[in-house]
């Protein structure tokens, strides 16, 4: 009975040894298992952070979150260059960190309203800036205020397009109604009457002719211009050289150099050879040419010279020995309609457009436009184009 009453303690001791090691053996299994799964879990939670910030920063809208005292807590890289902040303003108020009062003015009008949408701001220089603002209250799921999201649209470029635009269109009609408004005058005063008298329906005439060409340049100029612009004119470059290309702008303008007492000098080297299309080369040539004549001294020397530079390039430069152009006008005279003198130009036929056609031209190459100028001592207009071979 003894030996059984023992026996039995033993199985029973043995059985409990048994259940005392599976749960042992289940609980650290058990352990790594969740050690393996916090692992898992840090892990996708990194990845997610990454590929969170990396969509943030890849953003072109500003993006910056508040917390409910109005710091902030998270600003991805476009809010970054657009305000010139660096990583270090986190935690720091959006005043400090973008140093414009407009834009901590709409974050704390979020106080009271629970979104902001398509605000524009004008923010003073340097540089001045147009930003459209998106801004909302965030609240927790109990509805209690956690901060506030704003993101930044930086419209400067867009509104400074719109700008330019309008004044481009506002300039176009100008330039027509000019011309129409004198063949307008011209045919009414006809109809009036002056049709009869011989000398005065020659001179009108010749008006309405004169300026239906001025017209016809004038669309011609615009056209170009425009598909020049939109990448939409198709360019077939060829070896083309550049003595002879001058030869021939000399011989189509010889008649207007002429007119004005201007001696032409082709000092382009032989055996100069751009790899160019030759109808544009000529516009270039021509427009430069024809500027030189129009606007340099009477009586003067309009030379075109050209060297090698290297890569190989080509630069060649238009020279006269007129009045040049003043230094605060050099930059603007490559935009379209700038004059420097308006009634001059108009008196000389020019649209105000060709040497935005040169810029675009010689852009349309790879190359580049410049002009050099002293008051009084005349202008010379450089360009570059991709040598040949
Ligand atoms: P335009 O049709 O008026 O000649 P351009 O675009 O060819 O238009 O030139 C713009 C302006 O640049 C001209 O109106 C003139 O005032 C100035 N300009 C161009 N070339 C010369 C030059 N060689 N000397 C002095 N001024 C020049």
């Amino acid at each position: 009975m003894t030996a059984f009453l023992a026996l039995l303690a033993l199985a029973a001791l043995a059985a409990w040894w048994q259940v005392r090691r599976l749960r042992s053996a289940d609980s650290a299994r058990h352990a790594q298992e969740l050690a393996e799964l916090q692992a898992r879990h840090a892990e996708a939670l990194e990845a997610h952070k990454h590929r969170l910030e990396t969509l943030l920063d890849s953003m072109i809208e500003g993006l910056v979150v508040l917390d409910p005292h109005g710091r902030i807590t998270l600003a991805n890289r476009a809010a970054e260059v657009l305000f010139g902040f660096s990583r270090q303003m986190i935690g720091g108020t959006l005043l400090e960190a973008v140093r414009h009062h407009e834009v901590a003015a709409v974050a704390a009008r979020l106080g009271k309203e629970s979104a902001i949408l398509d605000h524009e701001l004008r923010l003073e220089g340097p540089p001045p800036r147009v930003l459209q603002v998106n801004a909302v209250a965030l609240r927790d799921p109990a509805g209690v205020g956690a901060g506030a999201m704003l993101v930044f649209h930086d419209l400067t470029r867009l509104r400074e397009l719109e700008g330019a635009r309008q004044e481009f269109v506002a300039n176009v009609s100008h330039e027509l109604r000019t011309p129409l408004s004198l063949i307008k005058g011209a045919a009414e005063t006809l109809l009036d009457g002056a049709k009869t008298d011989p000398a005065a329906l020659d001179r009108l005439l010749q008006i309405i002719d004169r300026h239906a060409d001025r017209l016809t340049l004038l669309i011609d100029d615009l056209l170009l211009l425009a598909k020049l612009d939109s990448g939409r004119i198709e360019l077939h470059p060829e070896p083309s050289a550049l003595r002879s290309a001058t030869q021939e702008v000399f011989d189509d303008l010889a008649k207007r150099a002429r007119g004005r007492e201007v001696r032409l000098e082709n000092a382009v080297p032989a055996g100069l050879v751009a790899q160019a299309d030759p109808d544009r080369l000529r516009q270039v040539l021509s427009n430069l040419v024809d500027n030189g004549i129009k606007y340099g001294r009477a009586g003067g020397v309009l030379a075109v010279s050209g060297r090698v530079l290297e890569g190989p390039w080509i630069e060649v430069c238009v020279r006269d020995d007129g009045p040049g152009i003043p230094r605060e006008a050099q930059a603007r005279v490559f935009e379209r309609f700038y004059r420097v003198d308006k009634a001059r130009s108009r008196e000389q036929g020019g649209t105000g457009l060709g040497l935005a056609i040169v810029k675009h031209a010689v852009q349309a190459h790879g190359g580049e436009v410049r002009v050099e100028s002293e008051p009084g001592q005349g202008a010379a207009f450089y360009f570059t184009l991709p040598a040949a071979g």
